[in-house]
């Protein structure tokens, strides 16, 4: 018997909604018929007090108690990943992304918003990477291989676990990154976005390798590149750095503070410029950099990673987004444009948008918003699961 986690009264009004997560507070008691069938990560049953099936989902230790896999009851074998990852396939196919020949890496598995949570797979080229944020979804790991082996076929060469480092520390369960299927003779591949080459390497790289989530908005810098000075910072690959100089940007300069993430970006902006292009990079804090850029630069890129991780620290986050945001407001020359995000789940659009305009106003500046970014469309948000919608990005002008 699968075991059942029992909610509290009135507890299960949320998951009827189709919410994919059960906290721990909900849960009444577990009925399981020998203690080691509730280890983090089995498949449990959920039920109201009365009895009645609700849905079925991987167990966890932590404030989120169930991540739903199914409000259906049906058996969660190989047939059930085979289908579910072949339905994500299939709207990366309808998107355009499947067989592109001018864009070969893409997320083929974003989570709550592909009704796996706790699930990424990137595909890069003819390499997959997964990468599981819960134990029980890294317990069915080789279920996973076996769904993107039955649909990818030859086309895929290796699949390779990187879990390690996104498991919850505490289940201590000492996972190994590794191939699980394949291996690969080269731990990179140069893939290609919107027709831009990139050296990637998920064994060494951050995430799996590499943001696929800037796709889109790289694009619109190379269209609003053209004969501008620009500067990308927190650039990790140098992704937007590479669409810029492609876009004909006059100079581009890429700072980062790590020091492999400024090499990468140098390599990969050999890798579609060859030497001597108009590029130049420095390893610095991003924020103190701003400090005093002058009126050098027409294009700002600010990207940095998520600073608010949760709710707790959303104030000092948010101060330094304001900072982060006012020194290149002040300091951007007329007529330039701004490029800026934040990928913090916990900050909302509205209170993104709230702290730049105070930016702007600290800076003194006249400022427009051109656009409103956000993630692209193979990072799906589920409608019921509006917390998956993370990316936030804004285009301003500033006269
Ligand atoms: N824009 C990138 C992704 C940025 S990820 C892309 O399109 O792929 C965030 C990057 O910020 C990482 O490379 C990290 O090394 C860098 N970083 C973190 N803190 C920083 C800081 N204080 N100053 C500069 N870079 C920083």
């Amino acid at each position: 018997m699968i075991p059942r986690i029992i909610l509290k009264r009135g507890k299960e009004e949320s998951l009827l909604r189709r919410h994919p997560w059960i906290f721990s507070g909900a849960v009444d008691y577990i009925e399981a018929e020998q203690e080691e069938q509730i280890a983090e990560g089995a498949l449990v049953e959920v039920c109201t007090r009365s009895g009645d099936f609700i849905a079925q989902g991987h167990y966890q230790v932590g404030s989120i108690a169930v991540r739903v896999l199914s409000f259906e009851r049906e058996p969660i074998d190989q047939a059930w990943w085979n289908a579910r990852i072949s339905v994500a396939y299939d709207l990366r196919r309808t998107l355009g992304l499947v067989e592109n020949p001018s864009t070969t890496c893409y997320r083929l598995v974003h989570g709550e918003g592909d009704s796996l949570p706790g699930l990424v797979v990137d595909i890069y080229d003819t390499t997959a990477v997964v990468q599981c944020h819960s134990v029980g979804m890294y317990r069915s790991r080789m279920e996973i291989a076996e769904a993107i082996r039955t649909l990818y076929g030859d086309r895929i060469r290796a699949i390779y676990d990187k879990s390690s480092q996104t498991l919850p520390y505490k289940a201590g369960i000492g996972a190994v990154d590794g191939y699980l299927w394949g291996t690969s003779d080269h731990a990179s591949q140069v893939v290609v976005e919107n027709g831009e080459r990139f050296a990637v390497n998920w064994e060494k790289g951050q995430k799996t390798g590499f943001f696929l989530d800037q796709r889109e908005n790289r694009e619109l810098v190379k269209r609003y590149a053209k004969g501008r000075t620009v500067l990308n910072t927190f650039c990790y690959t140098g992704g937007f750095s590479v669409y810029a100089l492609s876009g004909g940007a006059r100079e581009v300069c890429s700072v980062d503070s790590s020091e492999r993430a400024v090499a990468l970006a140098a390599e990969n902006m050999r890798l579609n410029f060859g030497q001597g292009a108009s590029h130049s990079e420095v390893v610095a804090d991003a924020v103190e950099y701003l400090r005093d850029i002058g009126d050098r630069y027409d294009l700002i890129i600010l990207d940095p990673p998520a600073f608010a991780k949760h709710h707790k620290v959303l104030g000092n986050a948010m101060q330094g987004y304001k900072r982060l945001n006012a020194r290149a407001l002040s300091q951007i020359r007329p007529g330039g444009i701004l490029f800026t995000f934040s990928c913090s789940q916990a900050v909302s659009k509205e209170l993104f948008r709230t702290t730049v305009f105070s930016a702007a106003a600290i800076a003194g500046r006249k400022v427009r918003i051109l656009h409103q970014l956000t993630q692209p469309a193979d990072h799906p948000i589920n409608i019921y699961h509006p917390e998956g919608e993370y990316l936030k990005g804004l285009v301003l002008y500033v006269e």
